[in-house]
């Protein structure tokens, strides 16, 4: 952890929260680093681990369903906003 703080902003009108003031893209990569932060990992260690990525999987692939039965698209482009590993719309 950084133990630095940053303020989150609550818009009035649609109520998202976003994060004020977010160090610019060349400075922010040290607070992604953390080799415990399962959900950037591959590693299957430990069961939790496995059952971690078995989970992660299954939630891949009921989106991509989703995805698909709310476009009848079965081939296209997608926007993840948040996309995390980026496994999502990478079709892992
Ligand atoms: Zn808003």
């Amino acid at each position: 952890m950084s133990q630095r703080e940053f303020e989150l902003v609550k818009c009035d009108q649609c109520g998202f929260v976003f994060t004020q003031n977010a160090p610019p893209e060349a400075e922010i990569g040290p607070y992604y680093q953390s080799a415990s932060y399962i959900s950037h990992s591959d590693r299957k260690a430990s069961l939790f681990e496995q059952l971690y990525h078995w989970a992660r999987g299954r939630m891949l692939a009921a989106k991509r369903k989703l995805v698909q039965k709310v476009t009848s698209k079965k081939i296209g482009r997608v926007l993840d906003i948040g996309s995390g590993t980026g496994y999502f719309s990478a079709g892992r």
